[in-house]
This record gives C-alpha cells, structure tokens and sequence, in this order.
C-alpha cells in the first residue's frame, strides 16, 4: 500500500505528475494552488448550457490560473440563471446568432464548446474566426476530416484549440503511464478497454445520427480509444471491428448500440476493447507489461478513479477532473506549457481517424490500416 509520503515523493520524482503537487490543500481533496496565484488567469466563456457545460462551470470555481466569465447558449433564461449563479456580466452573455461578436469583447480568452457533436466543427469554426482560443468536448467531431478542418481553420486564425480530454490530467492516470514511460512493467504486450452504459431516454441527442454522428461508440468507446494510446504509449496501426445491435427501434442506422474492436501496435503490442450503450458497469482499463501490470476500475468517470498495480493500490487523491483540467488548459493557452499527454486538435484528429476506421472495418469485415 503507498502512503502519502510516497506519493509526495513520486511526484518529486517524476515530471509528469510535477505539476500536480502544488495544487493539492491539507486535506488532498481539492484542487488549489498553494500559495496565492498572481499569474496569467485564463477567461473562460462556455458554449452549450446542458449538462457537461455545468459541471464545468461548477468545477471551474475552484480554478486560480482559470475563470468562467461568459456563456453562449440558444436559451435565454440558462443565460440570466448563469449571470445570477457564476457572476457573469449581462454583455458577455451570447446566443448563436450573435457569437460571432465575441470577437468584440476584450474580457474572453476563450470559448469552451459544449454542445452535441456534429455541432462542435461550426461553433469552432467561428470561434476561431473571432480570433479567440477554441475548446471542443469529445469527440472533437463526427469524422477525421471535420476533425482535420478544425485544426486547419483554428491554425490560419493564430489560436490555439484544446479538446476536452480530462483524463490526461488525472493523478492515477499518469502515474500509471509514468511508470510505463520508466519501464516499470517492461515491454507492454497488451491493453484492454471496457467503457459502456446502459442508455435511457430514446429521444435524446446522443441516440440521434445527425446530431451525435454515431452511438456509443463516438460518446463513450473514445475514452477506450484514447486510453489504448495514452496507455500503451504507440498509436495503432490497423483495427477490426465488431458490431451487435439488439434494438434496431432504438439504434436506428448509424447509431452504433455495441462494437467490440481490436488494435495492433507497432511495437506488436494489441488491444481489446468494448464500446456499449446497452450495458452498465463498464468502465475498466487492464494494462499488461512483460514485467508488471496495472488495472483501473473505474477508470475514465468522473472519479474517484481506482486502480492497482503489480506494486499495490494507486494511492493517490481524487482531484475534480474539470478543475484540473481547466488550471492545466490555462497554462497551455496563456504559458506554452506542454502536458504530459496531448490533448491539442491533433490529438483528437487522430482519435476520430481511428473512430472512421472502426467504422469501417465494421462494414468490411475486415482489418483496417491505420496511418497516425
Ligand atoms: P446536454 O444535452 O446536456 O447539453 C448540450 C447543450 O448544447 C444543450 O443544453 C444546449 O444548450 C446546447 N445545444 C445547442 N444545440 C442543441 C441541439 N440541437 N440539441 C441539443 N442541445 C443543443 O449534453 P451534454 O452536456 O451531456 O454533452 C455535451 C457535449 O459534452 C458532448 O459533446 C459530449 O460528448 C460531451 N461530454 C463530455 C464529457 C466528459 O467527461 N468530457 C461528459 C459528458 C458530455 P443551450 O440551451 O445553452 O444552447
């Protein structure tokens, strides 16, 4: 079992996980810096008042380096409700007719974009016009060539875009790929991925082709994906897939209900993975090395994540994903500082490209090359 003077010490030891050691208070629960933060803070407006939009809005409270100062939304009363409940001034307030405005105002770094997929590329698509940093939730689009567009536009109007991948922040995460980085486990021979729910409500967005552009797979199996990568520490390079649909009525064509998916790795590395919206209690992530092993279960929710190695539990602090996540975006955006793991337009092109090829190694039935 790590104690906390080892977790203290790891975290001297390693870079990776540097940045996380100021920011944990006495009790190790909350996010914050501490000493008193006078640096650069970056300000924040999010675009899609639903349901994610809102925890980071409520996570973004406890930012230093990272303020919520104004939201886009095609509901009215969500933008007066968010003036009185985050302190957001009446003129930062925008719908999507009059976005493009943002440009105007001097008092918004950048704009956060949470709404259903297939809207991300046209909202980016301004907000890069309005030469503001962008920010797009995952999937950062329905395909590697919105994917792609995103990047291209965000890079001819001089701002940066970051894609919501808040697990490349969290502590137990990076512990386990430093100690893949260190050699620890030695060669890693295999991952396994597990990432599913059992999906309610018919009518909602994420059941609807034109607004999530797929099913689970676009929704949850991307955090299988993603974790295959940052887990195993190559990108693929060929995929077979697998599809089972048991409710045509609720996952009507191009809603994927169930993939299983496999990777190769160059290194001969290979994955296995689960992507379902008709199953509860996936969330698992199994790495194996030549010389050790490491299993997280959950390992991509909203935490605490648990997880075990050949070495004992990974003991360290539950941290609320979106705080991190936003701290550590600020100074990407306003510090140049590179993150342990990617999460740049890049980083999400590539997982859209494996998204494509999974997709159609369902319809081929065969092996799919891929080319990151
Ligand atoms: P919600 O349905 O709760 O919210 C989406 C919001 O987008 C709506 O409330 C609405 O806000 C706005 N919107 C604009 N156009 C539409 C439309 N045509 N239909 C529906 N909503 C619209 O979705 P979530 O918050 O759960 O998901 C939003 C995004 O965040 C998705 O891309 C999802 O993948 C991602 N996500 C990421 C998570 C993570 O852990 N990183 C977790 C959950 C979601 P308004 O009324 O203000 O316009």
């Amino acid at each position: 079992m790590n104690t906390r003077r080892d977790f203290l010490h790891k975290l001297t030891a390693s870079a990776i996980a540097l940045p996380v050691l100021s920011a944990f208070n006495s009790q190790e629960k909350k996010y914050a810096p501490a000493k008193k933060y006078d640096g650069p803070v970056l300000r924040v407006a999010i675009c899609g008042l639903g349901s994610y939009g809102t925890r980071v809005a409520d996570a973004m409270r406890d930012c230093k380096q990272a303020k919520l100062v104004g939201a886009v939304s095609g509901t009215p009363s969500k933008l007066t409700d968010w003036q009185s409940k985050y302190g957001i001034p009446a003129k930062n307030c925008y719908n999507y007719e009059t976005l493009d405005e943002i440009k105007n105002n001097p008092d918004i770094d950048a704009v956060y974009v949470t709404t259903p997929n297939s809207l991300h590329k046209p909202l980016i698509l301004r907000v890069a016009k309005t030469g503001k940093h962008a920010i797009s939730e995952k999937p950062m689009a329905v395909n590697a060539k919105d994917a792609q567009d995103m990047v291209d536009a965000c890079k001819k109007a001089g701002v940066k875009l970051l894609v919501g991948y808040r697990m490349h922040f969290e502590p137990k995460t990076l512990e386990v790929i430093r100690m893949r980085k260190a050699g620890e486990m030695g060669k890693i021979l295999f991952f396994q991925g597990l990432t599913g729910f059992r999906i309610g409500d018919p009518t909602q967005w994420r059941l609807n082709k034109q607004l999530a552009g797929g099913g689970s797979m676009m929704d949850i199996g991307i955090y299988a994906i993603n974790g295959a990568r940052y887990m195993v520490g190559e990108d693929p390079i060929w995929v077979t897939a697998q599809e089972t649909k048991t409710d045509h009525e609720k996952f009507k064509e191009g809603v994927d209900e169930t993939i299983t998916f496999q990777f190769g790795f160059p290194s001969g590395a290979q994955a296995s993975c689960l992507s379902s919206y008709n199953m509860n209690n996936l969330d698992k992530f199994f790495l194996n090395g030549e010389k050790g092993w490491a299993e997280m279960v959950p390992s991509t929710g909203y935490g605490p994540i648990k997880g075990r190695t050949n070495k004992g539990e990974l003991d360290f602090p539950h941290v609320t994903h979106q705080t991190v996540q936003m701290e550590e975006f600020s100074a990407i955006l306003l510090q140049g500082k590179q993150p342990p793991v990617p999460v740049d337009g890049e980083e999400g092109v590539k997982d859209m490209k494996i998204i494509d090829a999974i997709y159609a190694a369902v319809k081929s039935g065969k092996k799919e090359k891929l080319n990151l």
